[in-house]
Parts: C-alpha cells; sequence; structure tokens
C-alpha cells in the first residue's frame, strides 16, 4: 500500500541545514543594513546573491535546466522553512515574488526566443521583472473585469491602460501585463499575457505607491503603471491570444503556495521570538510563561504553525504530482495568510512596546503580514472558491473526501 509521505528526506534535511547556515552567517546580521534600503544595501545583496550562487542555493523553485538548482514543490516547500524567516531572504536566493512566478510562466509557456531573451537573465538574477494585472478603477478580486486594452495593429500590440501594484515595476527590466485583447470573448478567454520591456516607449512608472507607510525602493515598491500607445511585436504575447486567464491560474496557483511556504518561516521565526520572551520576561512576580493567556497564544500559535505546514506540504506534494490542487491553495491561502497575522501579532503583544520597534524583526513582519489577506486574492474570496468547490460536489451528490 502506497502513503504519500511528504516528510523531509535525508537530503532535504541537509540541504535545508545549508540553507539555515547561511542565513545565520550571512543574512540575519546584515538585516538592519538591508532594512535601510539604499545604495550599500544593494551592494550587499548583490554580494550576498554571489555567495548564494557559489554555494549551490540558487534559484531552488527552478529545475536546474531552467537555470535553478531543485524545482521540486515540495522540497522548496520544506526550504522555505529557512529561507522565509527574513523578508530579504527570497532576494538573497534568487526566488523572490513576482520573478519567481514570472519565470515559472515563461519556463511553462515561453517560446525559445522568449525564454533566451526574458528568462534567462531573469532566473540568472540579472535583470528583476513585475506582473501588472490589478488596476485601481475595477476590482482586482474579479479581473474579468480588467480594462486595459491591446489592440492588433499589424506585426504589433497596442497597449494602453492603467495599473497599479505592479510590485517591484521601479528598475525592473519588463512586465507581464495582463490585456484584454477580445473584448467580446467569454470573459475567461477575453485576456492575453504579454511581455513589455520597461524602457518600452509610452511605459510610465508613475509612483511607488506607499504601503503602510513604507514606500519601497526596487524590488519593494507596489508602483501605478500607466500604457500609453505602447507597441511590443505580436511575438511577445505569453501562449496563445486569450491564453491571459489560464496561464494567470497556473501562475497564480504556484505563486500563492510560494507565499505560504515563506509565511512558514515567518511564523516560525515569531513563534520561537514569542517563546523565548515570555521566558525571560518577568511581571507580577514571574515569567510571562507561567500567565495562562500567553499559554494559550504559544498553545494556539503552535496549533496553527503545524495546521499551516501540514496543509502547505500536502498541496505541495499535490502540486508535485501534476495535481493543480486548487481547493488545498485556496484552503492554504487564507487559512495561513490569518495564522501568519495572528501569530506575528501574539509575539509583538508579548514583547509589550518593544514589540512596536525596530529592536526585534516582529514590527516590520506584521506590517508585511497584513497585506497577505488581500494579494493573490482576498481571504474572501479564496473561501468562496474552496465553498462553492465543496458544495458543487455535494450538489451532485458526491459529498467531499479530505483526502
Ligand atoms: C502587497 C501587495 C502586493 C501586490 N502585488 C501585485 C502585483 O505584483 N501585481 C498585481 O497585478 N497585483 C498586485 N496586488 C494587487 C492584489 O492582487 C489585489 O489587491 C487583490 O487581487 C484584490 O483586489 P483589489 O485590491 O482591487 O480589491 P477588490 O477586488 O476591490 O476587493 C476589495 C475587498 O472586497 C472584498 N471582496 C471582494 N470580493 C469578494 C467576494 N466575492 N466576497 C466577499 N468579499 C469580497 C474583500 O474583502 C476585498 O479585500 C498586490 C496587492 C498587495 C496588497
Amino acid at each position: 500500500m502506497a502513503v504519500a509521505d511528504f516528510r523531509a528526506t535525508d537530503d532535504i534535511v541537509a540541504l535545508r541545514a545549508r540553507y539555515r547556515a547561511f542565513m545565520e552567517e550571512h543574512v540575519y546580521p546584515n538585516e538592519p543594513a538591508l532594512d535601510r534600503e539604499d545604495d550599500d544595501a544593494d551592494a550587499l545583496v548583490a554580494r550576498l546573491r554571489a555567495a548564494a550562487k557559489e554555494q549551490g542555493l540558487w534559484a531552488p523553485h527552478m529545475p536546474p535546466e531552467a537555470g535553478g538548482s531543485s524545482g521540486s514543490f515540495l522540497v522548496y516547500a520544506h526550504l522555505n522553512e529557512e529561507i522565509g524567516r527574513s523578508i530579504w531572504g527570497q532576494l538573497v536566493f534568487g526566488c523572490q515574488a513576482p520573478d519567481a512566478g514570472n519565470a515559472e510562466i515563461l519556463w511553462m509557456f515561453g517560446t525559445d526566443e522568449q525564454k533566451e531573451r526574458w528568462l534567462q537573465p531573469l532566473v540568472a538574477g540579472e535583470v528583476r521583472s513585475f506582473f501588472s494585472m490589478t488596476e485601481p478603477e475595477v476590482p482586482g478580486s474579479d479581473p474579468t473585469t480588467l480594462r486595459t486594452r491591446a489592440v492588433r495593429d499589424g506585426g504589433e500590440w497596442v497597449i494602453d491602460g492603467h495599473k497599479w501594484f505592479s510590485s517591484g515595476a521601479e528598475g525592473a527590466a519588463f512586465g507581464i501585463v495582463m490585456a484584454v485583447t477580445d473584448p467580446d470573448a467569454d470573459p475567461h478567454l477575453r485576456a492575453t499575457q504579454i511581455v513589455v520591456p520597461a524602457d518600452t516607449p509610452g511605459v510610465e512608472v508613475v509612483r511607488a505607491i506607499p504601503t503602510m507607510g513604507h514606500r519601497g525602493r526596487g524590488w519593494t515598491t507596489h508602483c501605478e503603471v500607466r500604457y500609453t500607445g505602447v507597441r511590443v511585436p505580436v511575438e511577445n504575447a505569453l501562449g496563445e491570444e486569450g491564453d491571459g486567464f489560464r496561464i494567470a491560474q497556473k501562475r497564480l496557483g504556484p505563486g500563492r503556495i510560494h507565499h505560504v511556504m515563506r509565511w512558514l518561516g515567518q511564523m516560525q521565526r515569531a513563534f520561537e521570538l514569542m517563546c523565548s520572551y515570555a521566558l525571560e520576561r518577568e511581571s507580577f512576580g514571574g515569567p510571562l510563561a507561567d500567565k495562562q493567556t500567553v499559554q494559550n497564544w504559544i498553545a494556539d500559535s503552535a496549533a496553527e504553525i503545524q495546521a499551516c505546514r501540514l496543509m502547505t506540504l500536502d498541496a505541495a506534494h499535490k502540486i508535485d504530482q501534476g495535481d493543480e490542487a486548487r481547493v488545498e491553495v485556496s484552503l492554504i491561502k487564507f487559512y495561513a495568510a490569518r495564522s501568519l497575522h495572528d501569530v506575528i501579532d501574539r509575539a509583538v503583544q508579548v514583547h509589550g512596546a518593544r514589540g512596536l520597534t525596530d529592536e526585534t524583526p516582529l514590527a516590520g513582519m506584521l506590517a508585511m503580514a497584513r497585506g497577505a489577506r488581500i494579494y493573490d486574492g482576498p481571504d474572501e474570496v479564496h473561501r468562496m472558491v474552496v465553498a462553492r468547490r465543496i458544495l458543487k460536489s455535494f450538489a451532485a451528490g458526491d459529498g467531499w473526501r479530505f483526502d
């Protein structure tokens, strides 16, 4: 009898230990310098990336034939329990969002020319990219309402539109733009994804939108972008015309689980800080660790983290087996986003005022965690996806099996 086993094998444990050692030696001690997001921080990132490449730890989300070092979702999930602990880990190891998702769709749907021109430098870390789908005027939750248009004119697409939250657009070499190419088609066949070099005339990065008081720089920005009469060759379309939603689904599924994997690292780091501080800090005659409320926070957090781990590993294993794991990915996206927020928030509370300072990474982690409940689909939409699928199965008389 075959039993699915997604625990770490000895090989994964050994590889994970190498990532942990790298994080301890190179990333955690440099976090204050990286957080400054200045020229020195950029130079430091470049040095750390070179070191990661030298040690064979580069781009673990991509298979070796695409320039990476692994490519298995399950292995990547285990590694992210280390990489995800610092927000800088993904950048240092060359597996940062949104480039990781863009690389995956270029790898899956790109032509040989597109792979050579866009994918290779992207995976090599020579350039960055952005994914430009969400628009300020229409609900990002329902991308069938997108307004950005791409009209064919001879051998070119002419793109006009207005996007925002194009993360990392500042300083990126190219974007993948979701544009309506046939407004009269079935809603899910209306759009196409088109690769647009950032220096094409008519592409304007209007501003980096400050979010929760943080403007960001380069990779950490969320940009408003205008496309005015932007002309690119028709060959820049990914897949066939009208494939935009199909490819978005291929991109967002893995992208979502990549986020969740990193959150496992964030949650575990917050949890460790919470437990250590609870033992150390004394009030009302004894350590915080003796107060039942704090014990409840620790127990609830332990349960939520383990639930998130197991759900993530299960979804990663299913994706590795060729399953789209739509329900599993939506389940873990909304459940883990809430858990991430709650675990970090409890850790902040245990630290009192210190939790809001830069003496611990918790305040920065909490600010990042809030967005998790919105990007790549708000919690409410993922709940809707899960409930609809389950109810459809019940309506068909099949019930629902937890496998
Ligand atoms: C940090 C961050 C980074 C991002 N990066 C990118 C990026 O790189 N590229 C990109 O294209 N986009 C990006 N986004 C945008 C993101 O994908 C959208 O914000 C998201 O899809 C939600 O769209 P919206 O903001 O337009 O909210 P809306 O769709 O307007 O929804 C507003 C609220 O309505 C509620 N709601 C919506 N639908 C339902 C429903 N069916 N049932 C109940 N309630 C509902 C939800 O509470 C939701 O939060 C990013 C967002 C954030 C926060």
